[in-house]
């Protein structure tokens, strides 16, 4: 089965426009890669169209080799963005085919592989994606950890200090480095999820990391206001990623995952894009501290 490409501006139904549940029984060890998910997701590549909105910028991204920060990077790229790309080394594969998308629009892709968890690796990741693309105009919080579990007591500390470090740490170390780097204008986007308010049963640890997202992006968005820099973020509901079926929902649910929204089927990564763009474009001037469901 492959995602139906489609024209992103021709009118037509959002309920039939992409893939519906049942989906094939499928299975990876986290943190999975994008092409082998069944079917692929679209993130855009065939049918993102940019105008320019992000001329000259300089954005990082997290977890831009898959899902969520693949569209993002894509859009990005297309909108005029040069990009530096953070994912773990393990997501090579992936990395490698947006470095190539991002060239193709004769954009940069600086490529900076590494663990978010290590606080000393978010502050060399921020130094060196100034350095190499010259400034920092965007800074893209993607990159997350899901491990679905049924049961608190099946929740380690190992596993809730991990989530904790992936999702909330690290947008702490990543910002904490970046603000002083940023010009007036400057933009920070990170990615709550509709878990920060509907939490599910099984994300005991991830909805609570997501409920700090919306917290801290509100706080800093005070905070920085004064510099120019906006901070908003992006809370998607249940979108068409490698990140579910690689241990963030119960292998049983994926079949039928998005079944219950009410559009009925999960969302695609380039359907967030657009989004994003937005909050990083001028066009938004007068958003701030604001979570967009
Ligand atoms: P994804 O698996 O494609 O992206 C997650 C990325 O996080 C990975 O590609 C990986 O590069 C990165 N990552 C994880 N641990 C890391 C670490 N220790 N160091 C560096 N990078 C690390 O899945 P996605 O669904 O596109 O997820 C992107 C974001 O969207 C996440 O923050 C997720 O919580 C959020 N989100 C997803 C959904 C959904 O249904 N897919 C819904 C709401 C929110
Ligand atoms: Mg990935």
């Amino acid at each position: 089965m492959s995602t139906k490409k489609h024209d992103q501006f021709s009118m037509q139904n959002p309920l039939t426009q992409y893939p519906q549940p049942p989906f094939p029984a499928q299975g990876q060890p986290a943190p999975g890669l994008d092409a082998k998910m069944n079917p692929e997701p679209d993130h855009g590549e065939a049918t993102y169209k940019g105008f320019g909105r992000l001329a000259g910028r300089r954005a990082l991204i997290t977890g831009a080799d898959s899902g969520i920060g693949r569209a993002v990077a894509i859009a990005f790229a297309r909108e005029g963005a040069d990009i530096a790309l953070n994912y773990l080394p393990v997501e090579q594969a992936d990395a490698r085919e947006v470095v190539k998308l991002i060239e193709a629009e004769g954009r940069r892709a600086v490529a900076i592989p590494g663990d978010l968890k290590d606080e000393q690796f978010c502050k060399s990741l921020v130094d060196q994606a100034h350095e190499q693309l010259g400034g920092l105009d965007i800074l893209v919080n993607v990159a997350g950890k899901q491990v679905a579990r049924k049961d608190v007591g099946q929740v380690s500390s190992e596993q809730f200090d991990a989530t904790m470090k992936t999702n909330v740490y690290a947008l702490f170390w990543l910002c904490q480095a970046a603000v002083p780097l940023m010009p007036a204008g400057a933009t920070i986007i990170n990615t709550a999820s509709i878990q920060s308010y509907q939490p599910s049963a099984t994300l005991l640890d991830y909805a609570t990391t997501k409920a700090a997202i919306v917290a801290f992006t509100k706080a800093l968005a005070k905070q920085v206001v004064e510099r120019g820099i906006r901070v908003n973020a992006v809370a998607p509901g249940p979108i068409w990623t490698v990140l579910q079926p690689s241990g963030g929902q119960p292998a049983e649910k994926i079949p039928h995952f998005g079944e219950q929204v009410p559009m009925k089927r999960p969302g695609q990564p380039a359907e967030c894009a657009p989004l994003y763009v937005l909050l990083a474009s001028q066009e938004s001037s007068y958003i701030t501290g604001e979570v967009f469901g």
